[in-house]
């Protein structure tokens, strides 16, 4: 195992009666990486992060925990984790403060550095103001703030989030977000979610599971890099007849989106920007605008997982 390896997962199975939930899972988090963790409904995300945090056995497989075996140390192993289930184990009669410090003790904190980690958790997660206040009388955001604070206060090395932001206003995602990367920086965090712009804004790798399969495991980064543009937006004050962008080399069709603006399909081709600039300048249309459009995540998500189960 790599050192900067927070969390290793071998031909990992689980199977629920004929239901084969999880086929053969094989990845890795590194430190300082927030992974982000796609798929359509019952393609196997939750039941994987269960098997991560050790609630749920797998059929087959292994999983460490920065070096630790989960199946045959889970008490080592899970001191090193913090988890926010899907449905948080929240307990709506206590108050923020008292939900902090009973999660302080089981997580072995004594009393100075409990008392030290929930002010830091408070202020991380923006509790600060409500820690007297009943979890049932919050709203879903700010008990989805409390449910990430018990995930953190143990200042665990890795963080495994399902569906975060679910439920959250625009204003909350964005904050939570920012806790996310900021996770990042020194934990390993993987997190599940249905919105892909989440990822895109927090996430450095992404994986895609449909059908309990890996589909995707790709770096962002690498991903933008790759996904060489296959049409190109051009706006232009004075443009030419369609015929004449058809009838650029490289394209295959034109989309004429309003009178000055249209979208050109294409191979790849590196060199098409520049001939339209040129092909511009000559007949003098006018070009303001000119845009590669890469394929997005969205296209690559249904690509891979149009056609799922049930
Ligand atoms: P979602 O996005 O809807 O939360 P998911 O990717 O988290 O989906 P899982 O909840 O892991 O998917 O479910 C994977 C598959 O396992 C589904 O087909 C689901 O019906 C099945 N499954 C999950 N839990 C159980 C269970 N306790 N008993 C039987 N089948 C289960």
């Amino acid at each position: 195992m790599g050192e900067r390896s927070l969390v290793e997962v071998a031909n990992l199975h689980r199977r629920y009666g004929d239901v084969h939930a999880v086929q053969g899972l094989n990845f890795r988090l590194d430190r300082g990486e927030v992974l982000g963790f796609l798929g359509p409904n019952g393609a196997g995300k939750t039941t994987t992060m269960q098997m991560i945090c050790g609630v749920l056995a797998p059929s087959e497989g292994a999983v460490h925990i920065g070096g630790v075996d989960l199946l045959e140390d889970p008490i080592a192993a899970k001191r090193q984790l913090g988890y926010l289930p899907e449905q948080p184990p929240l307990y709506r009669e206590l108050t923020v403060d008292e939900y902090l410090r009973y999660c302080a003790q089981l997580h072995g904190l004594r009393n100075r550095d409990a008392a030290a980690a929930i002010e830091e958790t408070k202020t991380r997660c923006g509790l600060e103001h409500v820690g007297r206040r009943l979890i049932g009388n919050l709203s879903k955001g700010y008990r989805q703030r409390v449910g990430i604070a018990q995930a953190i206060l143990h200042r665990p090395p890795v963080v495994v989030l399902d569906e975060p932001t679910v439920g959250l206003d625009p204003i909350q995602i964005r904050e939570i977000r920012e806790l996310m990367s900021e996770l990042g920086d020194d934990h390993g965090v993987i997190l599940s979610t249905h919105i892909l712009a989440e990822v895109q804004a927090v996430c450095d790798r992404v994986q895609i599971l449909h059908e309990g399969r890996l589909v995707l495991d790709e770096d962002l980064a690498q991903l933008s890099k790759k996904q060489q543009p296959r049409s190109t937006r051009v706006r232009m004050r004075r443009p030419p007849g369609r015929e004449v962008l058809a009838g650029l080399a490289a394209v295959t069709s034109v989309e004429a989106l309003d009178a000055e603006t249209f979208r050109l399909h294409h191979g790849e081709d590196e060199t098409l920007g520049e001939r339209i600039a040129a092909a511009s300048a000559a007949g003098d249309w006018g070009l303001y605008e000119l845009v590669g459009e890469s394929r997005s995540l969205e296209e690559i998500f249904v690509e891979l997982t149009f056609g799922e189960g049930p």
